[in-house]
């Protein structure tokens, strides 16, 4: 239970995750454009060509709190990213993680198919620390999807779908839930993938103590952000879909970066997404991470940019 050092004074951490190229990209010989050459550096070497079609690579270069390459494991990524949030939230805090990028980068893989189970495992290692222990806290989680869609009269709204609060006594019980929470996310679905990529999943731990809020940590699967060749489409629900996405994540990126300042035109009311976490964002002792995941290929360069520039802006202040 040892977190990595410098990420504990900032207010919002920023990193990136690389994954290794797939079996379908490799088998269409797709070119991993990425690296990381140091432990916070990221850079893009995207192919080009002149106009005399010589061709040359153009390299961005990225600098973040954290890079992961594809040799990073996702408890790794967790150390340096989510665990020193857990404290957060012991010390009567408010916690949110997100992750961020394009469809098929990783988001789901670092957050809820591991980052959850190690915050359970550890919040429930932690409340055994005889400092934490005093407090005599209760342990309750949730789990719910945001996403946009019709309702029964065929107006298009933003729905708020999942799982009651409920208390938690153990690590099983969490792993109970978040396994009920997905059969939920996924029943009725044609493809849970497309219907991911199209949804915000939230888990939370909420610390009360004789029944007050103490602490909350929020775990978010953000939808992908490849929504450019949704404003095109001919589909109208899917051009809806992707501009209240667009929406989402545009207000979400203003709301963090005014995150614990007070700062009087923060959009929490702009989407469902920041409304929802608007007391994660406006407490004293708010604090938040983001984990952009990125795609190695040539034939993603466009969204991995993208994502970088995004998690560019979220780390300026
Ligand atoms: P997203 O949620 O962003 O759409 P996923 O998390 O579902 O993407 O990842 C897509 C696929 O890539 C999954 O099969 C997942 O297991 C795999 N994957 C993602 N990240 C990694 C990684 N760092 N190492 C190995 N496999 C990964
Ligand atoms: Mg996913």
């Amino acid at each position: 239970l040892t977190t990595a050092d410098p990420v504990d004074e900032h207010r919002i951490c920023v990193c990136v995750r690389k994954r290794p190229l797939n079996k379908k990209e490799t088998s269409l010989k797709d070119l991993d454009v990425i690296t990381i050459p140091s432990k916070d550096v990221v850079m893009v070497h995207e192919p080009k060509q002149k106009v005399d079609l010589t061709r040359y690579l153009e390299n961005q270069t990225f600098r973040f709190d954290y890079a992961f390459d594809d040799t990073a494991s996702n408890e790794m990524v967790y150390r340096f990213t989510a665990l020193p949030l857990v404290e957060t939230v012991f010390e009567g805090g408010m916690a949110t993680c997100f992750a961020y990028g394009q469809t098929g980068s990783g988001k789901t893989h670092v957050s809820f198919y591991s980052g959850n189970v190690f915050i359970a495992r550890d919040v429930f290692l932690m409340l055994k620390k005889p400092s934490y222990k005093k407090l005599e806290l209760e342990v309750y989680a949730t789990f719910f999807e945001i996403y946009s869609g019709k309702v029964k009269d065929g107006k298009q709204q933003v729905q708020v779908v999942g799982l009651q609060e409920r208390e938690v006594r153990s690590v099983e019980d969490v792993l109970k839930l978040i396994e009920m929470g997905n059969s939920c996310r996924t029943s009725g679905q044609t493809s849970a993938n497309a219907h991911s990529s199209r949804s915000h999943a939230v888990f939370q731990i909420i610390l009360r103590k004789k029944g007050k809020l103490h602490g909350k940590f929020s775990l978010i699967d953000l939808a992908g952000n490849e929504r450019g060749a949704d404003t095109s489409s001919a589909d109208r629900q899917t051009r809806l879909e992707g501009a209240e996405i667009n929406k989402s994540l545009l207000a979400l990126k203003e709301c963090i970066r005014a995150l614990g300042r007070n700062k009087p035109h923060t959009p929490f009311r702009a989407s469902k997404l920041t409304q929802v976490l608007r007391d994660s964002f406006i407490g004293e002792n708010s604090r938040t991470c983001m984990i952009a995941t990125i795609s190695p290929g040539m034939g993603s360069c466009e969204n991995t940019l993208n994502t970088l520039r995004y998690a560019n802006r979220v780390k300026e202040l």
